[in-house]
């Protein structure tokens, strides 16, 4: 028993989705699924960092807009000089 879907690859309809693995009998792209399961569980891992540490970069965007803030006012005062 199999399914074909499209490959991620090369577009074609050729993907057999097998219980455990894919693969593409066009371009030879396989897929794990135990592999792909875990490399998602690392990601999750890292967007769960993400979610619990915003802070430092608000932090880094509020200096950045202080110092545009400086400079624009820099600005204005060279303009009102000339
Ligand atoms: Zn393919």
């Amino acid at each position: 028993m199999s399914n074909y879907r499209g490959c991620p690859r090369c577009g074609e309809r050729s993907l057999e989705a097998l219980h455990s693995y894919s693969h593409c009998i066009n371009c030879l792209y396989s897929e794990d699924r135990y592999e792909s399961l875990e490399s998602h569980y690392f990601k999750a891992l890292k967007e769960i960092k993400n979610i619990q540490a915003p802070e430092p970069e608000q932090e880094n965007r509020k200096e950045i807009l202080k110092f545009k803030k400086l400079e624009n006012e820099e600005q204005n005062e060279n303009k009102n000089c000339a």
